[in-house]
């Protein structure tokens, strides 16, 4: 446990600011660094949570199928997750959580998040092939169609857990160009 004291970003306070961080073991993902800067002045309040085990950076697909709808997915706060035969992808971003669910969980968060862009996009051409994205995930997710899922994890963290899932190592050049979705603090 250690305190670092600094200005507030929020209401400028000078030193106002605490960080507090501890370590804890997560089943999964292994041992994070849980840090939280509280204002004493404003209560601005922020919580990052970093995984400190570094394993092999992993790469795991599985052709999505009615017999493996069901496997267990570990997704890490740091991983990529794609569905290049959708077009879809999610990049780790500073308010990224790590869960743990199933291929059909994965598929409806995918979906959730396409029917948000729908409400949001302005051109008919973005709606109609975000509206044909949503007919192929009900598609895979009743059995009728496949695609290909995609999890990227430059710590290691993730995984599918399925005997049709294939993983391998991820190369140097691969995790060069993920995004880990950390943010880092000026001091
Ligand atoms: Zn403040």
């Amino acid at each position: 446990m250690n305190n670092i004291s600094t200005d507030c970003p929020v209401c400028k306070g000078r030193n106002t600011l605490e960080m507090t961080s501890k370590t804890e073991e997560i089943p999964y993902f292994g041992e994070i660094l849980e840090s939280t800067i509280i204002c004493s002045e404003c209560g601005y309040r922020h919580t990052d949570t970093i995984c400190l085990e570094q394993k092999e950076p992993v790469y795991y697909s599985l052709l999505i199928s009615k017999a493996n709808i069901n496997a267990r997915v570990v997704k890490s706060q740091t991983a990529t997750l794609s569905i290049p035969d959708l077009g879809l992808k999610v990049e780790p971003g500073p308010k990224s959580q790590g869960y743990v669910s199933n291929v059909e969980g994965v598929l409806n968060r995918f979906e959730s998040a396409v029917e948000t862009a729908i409400e949001w996009a302005e051109e008919p051409e973005v709606k109609e092939n975000a509206i044909k994205i949503i007919e192929k995930i009900e598609d895979i997710k009743s059995g009728d169609g496949s695609a290909t899922l995609i999890i990227e994890d430059p710590f290691g963290h993730s995984v599918i857990l399925h005997d049709d899932a294939k993983h391998r190592k991820l190369s140097q050049e691969e995790v060069e160009n993920l995004n880990t979705g950390f943010v880092t603090i000026d001091q």
